[in-house]
């Protein structure tokens, strides 16, 4: 097996948290593989990102940074990622399977003549050969895969493994990536970005979550959900019921083809628990569940369950917790 080259996401040059899971995950890899683990670091401040893509083990990091990269653009990065790829002479090239993983993965594969494995949390040799072990039927078993290609691309499930801690013994290179971009390869373009969270907190690094679902019969109700995360400094999430009747943005959607989030505290709300938004929460650490029916699926997987209609929950925990709070 070659080396491995990790796409390391950064913000103004901060590593996001699936970033050094992505590290984490080839550093195992690469220990039991006995290869070495590089970066790659694209956009504005990525030598800074550099830096810490070091501390979480990289030996080598591959930096892009050019002014049309200011905002992101799928199509640049699927040519910087492929070209420092071939560069690196990797044959495993893992990113997180986050908002942009999505959109890159199955490009990356085509363009590489990969394999693609998505959605993976874990790994085993068998034989000498890497086994890609994924969740299947909507998390109710795990698969095993085998990539048939030499090279393969990897999509790291986020929040399938704990942070890891960073080194700052470590050493390794950074080297600048000589290659040509220009505004003709970018096939789409950002012309307007639109806020719409309901809380400012992004729901991938909220600490606290409250979520809604078809439950709560309406709009108006995440009125009531968002005043309760915001005493507990949390945000607002959402079942896909709730997203697809247009009553909060999808961007709020948790689950299997929304956030896959892992807070300390994740209050569902009139959400039955069905397998596909069980699959975004695996991690969190509490589950409180809201439902009118005792025999809603979310009690298997809630710490603790209260059944009752909603509006006489919530109204009066966040009054209470306001007390208490301040
Ligand atoms: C391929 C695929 C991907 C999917 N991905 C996702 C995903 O990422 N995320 C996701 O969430 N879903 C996803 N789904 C949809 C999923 O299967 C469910 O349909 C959806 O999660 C149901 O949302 P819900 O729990 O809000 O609604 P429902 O299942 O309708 O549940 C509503 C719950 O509210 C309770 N309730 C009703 N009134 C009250 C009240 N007054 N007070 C308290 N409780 C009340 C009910 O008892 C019920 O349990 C996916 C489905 C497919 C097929």
């Amino acid at each position: 097996m070659g080396n491995i080259l990790i796409f390391a996401d950064h913000q103004g040059g901060d590593l996001s948290s699936n970033a050094r899971e992505a590290l984490a995950f080839g550093g195992q890899l690469a220990k039991s593989t006995g290869v070495e683990v590089y970066a790659v670091l694209v956009g504005p401040k990525a030598k800074t990102g550099a830096k810490e893509a070091i501390t979480y083990g990289a030996r080598k990091a591959y930096i892009f940074e050019n002014p049309l990269l200011a905002n992101y653009s799928t199509d640049l990065y699927l040519e910087i990622l492929c070209a420092v790829f071939q560069q690196s002479e990797a044959d495993t090239l893992i990113l997180p399977f986050d908002r942009k993983g999505k959109e890159l993965t199955g490009r990356l594969a085509t363009r590489l003549a990969a394999s693609a494995i998505t959605e993976v949390v874990n790994f085993k040799m068998e034989d000498g050969q890497i086994k890609w072990i994924r969740p299947i039927y909507g998390d109710k078993a795990y698969g095993e895969y085998k990539a048939i290609k030499r090279k393969v691309v990897v999509g790291i499930r986020p929040k399938s493994h704990n942070q890891p801690e960073p080194n700052e013994k470590n050493t390794g290179e950074i080297i600048p990536v000589d290659y040509v971009i220009s505004k003709e390869m970018m096939l789409t373009e950002l012309v307007k970005t639109i806020e719409n969270s309901i809380s400012g907190i992004r729901l991938e690094d909220a600490k606290i979550i409250v979520s809604g679902g078809r439950g709560l019969g309406g709009p108006e109700a995440f009125k009531e959900l968002t005043d309760l995360a915001d005493v507990l400094g949390g945000a607002v999430g959402a079942s896909r019921a709730a997203c697809d009747a247009g009553w909060v943005p999808s961007s709020l959607q948790v689950g299997q083809t929304g956030a896959i989030v892992a807070p300390d505290l994740y209050i569902a709300v009139g959400i039955s628990g069905a397998s596909q938004h069980l699959s975004g929460i695996t991690n969190a650490k509490t589950v409180v569940a809201i439902n009118n029916d005792d025999e809603a699926p979310i009690f298997k997987r809630a710490n603790l369950g209260i059944i009752a209609e909603y509006s006489s929950v919530i109204p009066a925990l966040t009054k209470e917790l306001k007390k208490k709070l301040g």
